[in-house]
């Protein structure tokens, strides 16, 4: 029988991505909700299930940590892979959602921080940061979508990640520094949630982004701007690194109101 059908009463779907469906699922022994995201396609073949796996072998190797969406389990069915995940309340989707105070975006910056922090000290690089993949669960941001996560310091193919949020070393093949290349796709993000809305994903803006061209937020700080700049470094090894990043005397108010830390 389907383990799917026999264990999960399906609600709705809450979204889809390029390789995946998400349904927001009741578990039948436990009486709680969970997001369940299973492959649109059966995965025929070795090398699209290994790659699929990557996914809940990150996630299960990580453990969990406050800023990540919760990973439960997986299993395969008709050749398809489900993941059973924490269900959050929303992304932070540019395309869902209002803009939002120059306050929250510095919270989501230093909380996706802390995770990113929790992940490169375990070896283990994200590699599509981005609004898309920014959970909100009661007040909290969580990192998600692991789909792209891989260990430090391994080669990749180049077509990963989406183009928006990749650096410039991704297309001159350096792979050495991935924890950097997180960094980069964070402040694309972080530029993106202030300004209100996507960064074009090709033309000059693009070009002009990855030479460390940085077009300059308007009403906001140049403390929050230096700070961009660095993490929007065209040098991977000059970008701060996560723990560096949390250091920044701009997250002062967001340390003292974050009462976990
Ligand atoms: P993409 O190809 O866009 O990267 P994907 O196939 O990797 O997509 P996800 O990004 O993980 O899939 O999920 C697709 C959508 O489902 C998300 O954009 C979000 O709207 C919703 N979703 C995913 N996981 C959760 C979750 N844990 N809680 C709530 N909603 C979720
Ligand atoms: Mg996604
Ligand atoms: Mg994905």
């Amino acid at each position: 029988g389907s383990r799917y059908r026999t264990d999960f009463h399906e609600i709705e779907q809450i979204g889809f991505g390029n390789f995946s469906r998400v349904f927001k699922v009741l578990k039948r022994i436990d009486g709680c909700l969970y997001a369940v995201k299973y492959s649109i396609r059966q995965l025929h073949q070795n090398t699209e299930r290994r790659r699929a796996l990557m996914e809940v072998q990150a996630l299960a190797a990580l453990g969990s940590h406050e800023n990540i969406v919760g990973y439960y389990s997986s299993w395969f069915e008709n050749e398809q892979l489900y993941i059973q995940m924490e269900l959050c309340d929303r992304s932070l989707s540019l395309h869902t959602n209002p803009p939002m105070s120059t306050e929250k975006v510095l919270a989501a910056m230093y909380q996706i921080a802390k995770a990113l922090q929790f992940m490169h000290e375990r070896g283990i690089a994200h590699l599509d940061v981005k609004p898309d993949n920014i959970y909100m669960k009661n007040g909290v941001y969580k990192l998600g979508d692991f789909g792209f996560a891989t260990l430090l310091n391994r080669t990749l193919p180049v077509d990963e990640g989406d183009a928006r949020y990749m650096p410039p070393e991704i297309l001159n093949e350096n792979y050495e520094y991935l924890d950097k290349v997180d960094i980069f796709s964070l402040g694309v993000a972080v530029y993106e949630l202030l300004k209100g809305s996507p960064l074009p994903d090709s033309g000059t803006q693009l070009l002009n982004l990855r030479e460390g061209k940085i077009p300059l937020l308007p009403g906001h700080s140049m403390q929050l701007q230096n700070l961009l700049k660095m993490m929007l470094d065209p040098v991977p090894v000059r970008r701060p690194s996560a723990k560096k990043l949390l250091e920044n005397p701009i997250f002062d108010r967001v340390r003292r109101s974050n009462t976990s830390t």
